[in-house]
């Protein structure tokens, strides 16, 4: 089989040519981190509280394309005593936004050889689209088990109940299409979630803490087991927030909240040297957070394999 044929292959991508996941532990828990593919994004959505001009050159500095700035998509699967958690689920299917590049989830599982019949629980960081469709794709709920917990913050589940996009900078399309995910998604899952006020303990070691800011009801994911800490920040930082935390991200529900709650993670990581993976930084997407005077710094982690 060529390469070519195997890209176009719409089977399981066990023989997939580019590596989609990525293995780390800490402590005794496991992790996976799994590419749900990219996002192509409008890059005017990185900051839209600057001039064109600015974040031009930023993006030209960051050797970034003007038009279109290339979203990884990451989701992690976590293993903790008996426990398979899946923390988010990736894009699904949206022909309409013409998002071809994701919604991998279901077949780079099946090629990690991870059934979803051993999925035990699911964390939602946030219900917007890409964090919640690959669990709404036709027959995947029927292929879960039917005792899966889904752990969901109150407030996020309260908030698309009558979701505010007034203060968010999307393009054309994506709110209808948001809204109508969450809505299919509560339709399919609502009865399998357990709601949190501020934090849960999913697994041993694997706790849900309420952030806000990008969502009203925005979680991150803390891991921690013998000594050894990752966090799961989900779209609490973007690439662009490292050297501009303060720069407001369009699909923020509350920008001005979610500038706080990054710089209060980013300070955070700093100081306690922890690592962390966020949905959209470029796969595997581990990085450390050091500081260049006032300013962040993204260290990657180095490829360990
Ligand atoms: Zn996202």
């Amino acid at each position: 089989m060529t390469i070519n044929t195997i890209l176009k292959s719409d089977g399981p991508a066990i023989d997939e040519p580019v590596p989609s996941r990525y293995a780390l532990n800490v402590g005794d828990i496991e992790i996976l981190v799994i590419s749900d593919g990219i996002l192509p994004i409008p890059s005017h959505v990185l900051a839209h509280n600057v001039e064109p001009d600015v974040l031009d050159d930023w993006l030209d500095a960051q050797f970034l394309p003007r038009e279109i700035a290339e979203w990884p998509l990451n989701v992690l699967v976590v293993r903790s005593g008996d426990q398979v958690i899946l923390v988010d689920a990736g894009l699904g299917m949206d022909p309409n936004l013409k998002l071809e590049k994701a919604g991998r989830l279901v077949q780079r599982l099946e090629a990690a050889v991870i059934a979803l019949s051993s999925i035990t629980d699911v964390v939602i960081t946030h219900m917007h689209m890409d964090h919640i469709g690959g669990l709404v794709i036709d027959g995947t709920h029927e292929r879960l088990r039917s005792d899966l917990r889904v752990h969901v913050a109150a407030a996020e589940v309260e908030f698309w109940k009558d979701p505010d996009f007034s203060k968010t900078l999307m393009p054309q399309g994506f709110p209808d299409a948001l809204r109508a995910t969450a809505k299919r998604f509560m339709e399919q899952y609502g009865s399998q979630i357990r709601t949190f006020e501020t934090e849960a303990q999913v697994a041993p070691g694997v706790t849900a803490q309420l952030t806000g800011g990008h969502t009203p009801g925005h979680c991150i994911v803390r891991v921690a087991s013998r000594g050894d800490r990752l966090t799961f920040v989900g779209d609490a930082i973007f690439q662009v927030g490292f050297e501009q935390p303060e720069w407001f991200n369009g699909f923020e529900h509350d920008p001005e909240e979610a500038a706080r709650v990054r710089i209060g993670l980013l300070r955070q990581f700093a100081e306690t040297r922890e690592a962390f993976v966020a949905t959209h930084l470029p796969f595997p997407s581990i990085y450390h957070v050091a500081m260049a005077g006032d300013a962040f710094r993204a260290v990657p982690a180095v490829w360990d394999y």
